[in-house]
């Protein structure tokens, strides 16, 4: 077989759906402009990829668009599961440990001429995978960071080093949730709207300097300063005051978002085209022909992304909630949603709802989210359901749960007038009138004319010729094929 002779990227995905999906969408954008791309998961995200997504196996077979695995110390997940149990914890914390080593045996052995593949010439990786930097070091690769986060959620990260010098985190007590000191404002993190400290990551709401996730979303957020480049997932006129403020203390920045609109524009005839998602749970489509049946935005579309945790008592304010509100929904619960009872809504429930909701473990999002019938939609705001939600120009019920979620929710209400924000102690009065606020009232007619605004300023940026895609020409000319 002759080899290829095209430039090979090396994309290396943090091991959660979000960020797969993101890296996803870019690798395929770069695929399409003739890179040759070897796709990387961690071996337990590899092995779930390859009971859910039918596609999967099928195009690994394209002779320039390889997935590969590396190692990750954890054990297979269970053949006779449906759920992603594995903690994040264990993730994470199985990850660093282990990944540093198997990266680098995975690109010194693309980089072996018996291996087939061209040699690698940069390693895009997320930037909360910033074990790549062992290998890129010690090999002399370029390695762009690719920030899946919006810059509002970097920024975010990136400042609580100075919140813990400042002496505001950890907390002092625990008593800290619940006295105001949340309230405490935020000022000076440049480029940022003031907010409170209960606006920024969940993270810091710890009385332990040592935790697990505030360490990990800022050492990760600093170790993107080490690249060649980052790359965000957002585009000038949504975060510009942000991008600015980022651009003089990091590597060149490049904004090529949304991802998940760009990479709509690969052309239909394009190889690239035959590349299917990545699922780590099994997609219902069904859901889509009972949209058909719905009237133009009549539908508010409920689902809080592939990491989320309800208590029970959550899961049933949403729920009466959904069912006091008298609006039809599609509501997906994850196998894994609901923590504790699995027997979660009564019979009653059912009978109340019947004919106007649809209840289902996992979507097709994006093309939902697209699907006319939808009003609204209550997240989480995870960034990816965020952009994706933007794209489509779908206002959103915004309950951010954690990580970068807070700002986003933050952002989406405050500065892009684009949602309404449920209290954190979710009652089912408050879901009702959101809902109602949102599908029927005046402000949800703002807030929607607001979102098909914003809608238009996105498919500017990412429609070929926009800017987010001039920037990655310059990301390509100035970064990637720059000879090192
Ligand atoms: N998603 C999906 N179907 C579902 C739920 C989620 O395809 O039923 C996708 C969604 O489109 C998004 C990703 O999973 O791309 C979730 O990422 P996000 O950043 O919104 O949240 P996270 O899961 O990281 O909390």
């Amino acid at each position: 077989m002759e080899h290829s002779t095209k430039t090979h990227l090396v994309c290396m995905a943090l091991p959660f759906q979000g960020h797969i999906n993101s890296m996803l969408h870019l690798a395929k954008v770069l695929h399409s402009k003739g890179f040759f791309i070897t796709f990387v998961n961690t071996e337990y995200v590899h092995q779930q990829l390859l009971k859910h997504s039918g596609s999967f196996s099928a195009h690994a077979g394209l002779p320039d668009f390889r997935f590969a695995s590396i190692s990750d110390g954890l054990s297979p997940p269970d053949d006779d599961s449906d759920e992603y149990r594995e903690d994040i914890r264990n993730i994470l914390l199985a990850t660093q440990e282990n990944c540093p080593a198997s990266f680098l045996g995975l690109i010194s052995a693309l980089n072996d001429p018996s291996s087939g593949v061209p040699p690698v010439k940069c390693v895009i990786s997320d930037s909360f995978a910033s074990f790549t930097l062992n290998a890129t070091t010690k090999l002399g690769i370029p390695n762009v960071f690719y920030c899946t986060v919006a810059v509002c959620g970097f920024t975010d990260f990136y400042y609580c080093k100075d919140l813990i010098e400042r002496g505001l985190v950890p907390l002092k007590s625990e008593d800290d949730l619940a006295n105001g000191y949340l309230d405490t404002i935020i000022d000076w993190i440049p480029g940022m709207i003031t907010v409170r400290m209960r606006d920024l990551t969940s993270f810091i709401r710890t009385t332990d300097r040592d935790e697990l996730f505030l360490n990990f979303v800022m050492d990760g957020a600093h170790a993107s300063s080490q690249g060649t480049a980052i790359i965000f997932n957002s585009f000038s006129e949504l975060e510009s005051p942000l991008l600015n403020a980022c651009s003089s203390k990091l590597p060149p920045v490049f904004d090529i978002g949304p991802m998940c609109l760009l990479s709509q524009y690969i052309p239909n005839d394009s190889s690239t085209s035959s590349i299917g998602g990545l699922n780590m749970w099994r997609e219902d489509l069904r859901c889509m022909e009972w949209l058909d049946e719905k009237e133009s935005g009549s539908v508010l579309y409920v689902n809080f992304g592939s990491l989320t945790n309800l208590t029970s008592k959550q899961a049933l304010e949403f729920g009466w909630g959904l069912a006091n509100s008298g609006c039809s929904f599609l509501w997906v619960i994850r196998p894994d949603l609901v923590v504790g009872d699995a027997a979660l809504l009564p019979q009653e429930f059912s009978e109340i709802t019947k004919g106007r909701s649809f209840i289902t473990s996992w979507c097709p999002q994006q093309r939902v989210l697209a699907h006319a019938a939808i009003g609204g939609f209550l997240t989480h705001c995870g960034w990816n359901s965020t952009t994706e939600s933007i794209c489509s120009g779908v206002p959103m019920i915004c309950w951010p749960f954690f990580a970068d979620q807070q700002i986003n929710s933050k952002y989406i209400c405050s500065v892009w007038g684009i949602g309404m924000e449920i209290d954190e102690d979710v009652t089912r009065e408050e879901v009702e009138g959101l809902i109602k606020e949102l599908m029927e009232g005046q402000k949800g007619k703002e807030t929607k004319r607001k979102a098909v605004e914003w809608k238009e300023k996105a498919v500017e940026a990412a429609k070929p010729g926009g800017g987010s895609w001039r920037n990655l020409e310059k990301l390509i000319e100035g970064i990637i094929m720059k000879d090192y």
